[in-house]
């Protein structure tokens, strides 16, 4: 059985398919990203998934119980955690303060602060300092922490590279493996096609709301993404 299914999914933006008959199956354990050129429709499908953005039709069923319709804050509960473009830390909040608020509806599960703080050292060294002291990379670690700490079964995370600089995607991604190890499946938008198809077990590229490529890097040639991406042939 899957974690995720996801059937024809389509979601509007007033006259405008921003996702258009998406299908997704996710199993347990899995690394999902979604790549796609800018309005492609990324940011909106996780954002349906999340429970924010409510579909026009199709279905989204989690460990098969559908939560099409369910309001976000249920999903939180349910299982779904999303990271959001641009983090959206509490500014004025310490660390461990914005690391806290992820404890609102906790499910029982692996995640505490202080395994977070395993997680990514320098937090807890910095625990009390204000969010706004933080770089782009170091406010994306504690929002992934913030989001793990409702210990999800499927973490969502929107445009995680954007604007960070490469060393600092690169040690994001080395807790991958720690987060998928703990029992969290991760379906993460990414803009960074190379990087994409170096952490993804699968891909999916959107083009127009449309999934136009999917499947294993490996099986996947540089030219067929480059098409896909592109809309090109
Ligand atoms: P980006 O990388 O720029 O965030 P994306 O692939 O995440 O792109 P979306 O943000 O999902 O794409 O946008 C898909 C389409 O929907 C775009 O044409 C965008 O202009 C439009 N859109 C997104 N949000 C809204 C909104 N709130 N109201 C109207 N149109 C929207």
């Amino acid at each position: 059985m899957s974690l995720l299914a996801i059937r024809d999914l389509t979601v509007h933006h007033g006259q405008l398919r921003a996702v258009d008959g998406f299908d997704l199956d996710l199993a347990e354990g899995e690394v999902l990203a979604v790549i796609g050129a800018n309005g492609a429709g990324k940011s909106t499908l996780l954002r349906a998934l999340a429970g924010l953005n409510p579909p026009t039709s199709g279905s989204i069923r989690l460990h098969d119980r559908d939560i099409t319709r369910m309001p976000a804050h249920k999903r939180l509960s349910a299982g779904v955690a999303l990271v959001p473009e641009g983090r959206r830390l509490f500014r004025s909040l310490t660390v461990e303060e914005n690391l806290l608020t992820g404890t609102y509806r906790r499910r029982r599960g692996p995640w505490t602060v202080q395994r977070v703080y395993e997680l990514f050292p320098w937090m807890a060294e910095r625990r009390r300092q204000n969010a706004a002291q933080l770089s782009g990379g170091e406010q994306q670690s504690v929002a992934i922490g913030r989001a793990l700490l409702s210990n999800p079964d499927l973490l969502l995370i929107d445009e995680l590279s954007l604007g960070l600089a490469p060393v600092v995607v690169r040690r994001i991604y080395q807790v991958l493996p720690d987060i998928v190890g703990s029992g969290t499946t991760a379906l993460i938008v990414e803009q960074d096609v190379t990087q994409a198809m170096r952490v993804a077990d699968r891909v999916h590229c959107l083009l127009e709301g449309r999934s136009v490529l999917r499947g294993r890097p490996r099986d996947l040639s540089t030219e067929q993404v480059e098409h896909a991406y592109f809309g090109i042939g």
